[in-house]
């Protein structure tokens, strides 16, 4: 599998982290503990199409937003992920 990271191109898996599933939000502060405990402990084990977080660290070091097919591999596709690494958007 190859990963066309936007700032450094297309590049081997090697040379990406995979960080966990995109999807889950945090909760407010307040949240229940099920709230909290669904947050932490619980995900989906997608067969299909899903969003991840991949930490570019043999490039450019930005985390990455991948969406992936489960089954099949097939990225569709890998913006920089809010927050670090965004910022080097146009950089
Ligand atoms: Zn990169």
């Amino acid at each position: 599998m190859r990963i066309v990271c936007p700032f450094c191109g297309e590049r081997e898996l090697g040379e990406f982290t995979y960080l966990g599933d995109a999807k889950p939000v945090r909760p407010e502060a307040g949240a229940s503990e099920d709230e909290v405990f669904d947050y932490v402990y619980l995900r989906d084990n997608v067969a299909g199409q899903t969003s991840e977080y991949w930490y570019h660290g043999g490039g450019c070091r930005a985390w990455l937003k991948v969406t992936r097919n489960t089954l099949t591999h097939e990225i569709s596709s890998v913006e920089p992920a809010a927050g670090a690494g965004a910022t080097k958007v146009g950089a």
